[in-house]
């Protein structure tokens, strides 16, 4: 997918974030959860008591997941302070500043971040106020936060220690960097850790009642997700839609796809995941297309560097799946129109160029749909959405299956033709011109006789009262 969270999720595959066990905690599992209760009577939990618990629950989720410990585990309570030194650094070591530089623009040129945003400083702040406990895959240990309330020590624990199991058996941060470069398939693997996490608390959670998760045939994880008490973590309240979803995708729909793969057999189910991982984040948000194997188009994009010149340089280019172009959609159509538009996806691919002195932006995506019906849908939905996103239009040319328009930016265009879509915003003509004829498609319909006729004059065009005034 996209860039951004994407960058730092991928920086904790074992980090826990309260949110996730929020939901677990509340109203639904209330019942259930007095089957695996807390002993309450200490608040500060010392260490001697947390090593012991940390073992007790590590035996019960072997015995849930059938995972045997293979060795020993490191284990260790830790501050905010050394929890936030170990975001910062992770952080560093996952990309670098011109990596992190090229998400954040990315995501700006998408719609989906606002301009400028501080994108480093927000994902260490939300983060360090969500973690409560997390696994350090590099280090094979736990750690735990020592604020963490010890009732909700032994939730984290169960999430946790799911994660130190999986990593013994099927070594999960070079199983989840195999799918690189594709950012797209390495959410979806992201999605198998957090959510097999999460179905194993589940799991913990209802131990003791006769039941787990795959007897919960109603079980709707968004549904739970509704209840949660956001009161609590201001960072993630105030975090654009596309951040928060960001974050939030791995565990609940992550849980979702888990749910649905251990529906029949149940936890011996889960090593056939890791061996034949989903493809795409389309496969987690419809596992049905991960059981009979449905796999994206692959598309590629023809190198546009030459056609601009040395002045600019591509920042980015990679897949954005079907979650991130719901949310790019979501930003400016309504949630369900997203929904069902996104999920006509059939494979994309973007890049993102910079001109290096001005920092003017080019984004060029090229979108595969399941079919012509839906790529002339998407064709009307995401000509509305441009001009959503670009607020001051002029010369506005729009033809059944193109539709181009100017702005302080530069010119925006969008093509479809057969299952395909392009776009291009922030080019000129002549580069997107250059762009279809590299793809061997039909040149698209000429601009006016005037190409470079003044703004007053589409407004007469379009606003003739207007124009009846001197
Ligand atoms: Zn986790």
């Amino acid at each position: 997918m996209l860039p951004a969270a994407k960058s730092v999720l991928r920086t904790l595959p074992g980090l826990c974030l309260s949110l996730a066990l929020c939901f677990c905690s509340s109203a639904a599992f209330s019942q259930d959860s007095s089957a695996a209760a807390p002993r309450a009577d200490s608040k500060a939990a010392n260490n001697a008591e947390f090593l012991a618990a940390a073992d007790e629950v590590l035996r019960q989720m072997s015995e849930i997941t059938g995972l045997k410990l293979l060795t020993p585990l490191k284990k260790s309570l830790r501050s905010r302070e050394e929890i936030r030194a170990y975001v910062i650094k992770q952080m560093n070591a996952e990309k670098n500043p011109a990596e992190r530089y090229a998400d954040a623009r990315t995501g700006e040129a998408f719609g989906l971040l606002p301009k400028g945003f501080d994108l480093d400083t927000f994902m260490v702040n939300v983060l360090t106020e969500q973690i409560e406990g997390l696994y350090d895959p590099k280090n094979q240990e736990f750690y735990i936060a020592d604020w963490s309330a010890p009732d909700e020590q032994r939730m984290v624990m169960a999430h946790e220690l799911t994660h130190a199991l999986e990593d013994q058996h099927f070594h999960i941060e070079a199983w989840s960097r195999a799918a690189r470069p594709n950012d797209d398939a390495e959410l979806a693997r992201d999605a198998v850790l957090e959510g097999s996490a999460m179905a194993a608390m589940v799991d913990y959670l209802m131990a003791g009642t006769g039941r787990s998760l795959k007897d919960l045939p109603e079980f709707d994880p968004s549904m739970l997700f509704d209840q949660l008490d956001m009161q609590n973590t201001p960072a993630l309240k105030s975090a654009p839609p596309f951040l928060k979803d960001s974050l939030i995708f791995p565990y609940i729909s992550g849980l979702n796809f888990s749910a649905a793969v251990l529906k029949n057999s149940g936890w011996p189910a889960l090593s056939g995941v890791f061996e034949r991982p989903p493809v795409s984040t389309q496969q987690i948000l419809h596992p049905a297309f991960y059981k009979s194997g449905k796999t994206p188009a692959s598309v590629l994009l023809p190198p546009l560097d030459k056609a601009l010149g040395k002045d600019w340089a591509k920042l980015d280019e990679n897949v954005l799946g079907e979650f991130g172009w719901k949310e790019v959609l979501k930003q400016f159509l309504d949630n369900d129109r997203a929904k069902s538009l996104a999920a006509a996806w059939d494979g994309d691919r973007y890049a993102t160029y910079e001109q290096k002195e001005t920092k003017k932006l080019i984004l060029v995506t090229r979108l595969r749909l399941d079919s012509e019906e839906h790529a002339a849908r998407f064709f009307g939905q995401y000509s509305e959405a441009l001009e959503k996103k670009h607020a001051q239009r002029s010369n506005l040319l729009r033809r059944p299956n193109f539709f181009q328009f100017d702005t302080p930016d530069g010119g925006v265009f969008l093509y479809c033709a057969g299952g395909s879509c392009v776009t291009m915003e922030g080019g000129t003509r002549k580069l997107f011109d250059a762009f279809t004829k590299a793809l061997d498609w039909p040149s698209a319909p000429p601009p006016p006789e005037h190409p470079a006729a003044a703004p007053e004059k589409t407004a007469a065009l379009f606003f003739p009262a207007a124009q009846a005034a001197p």
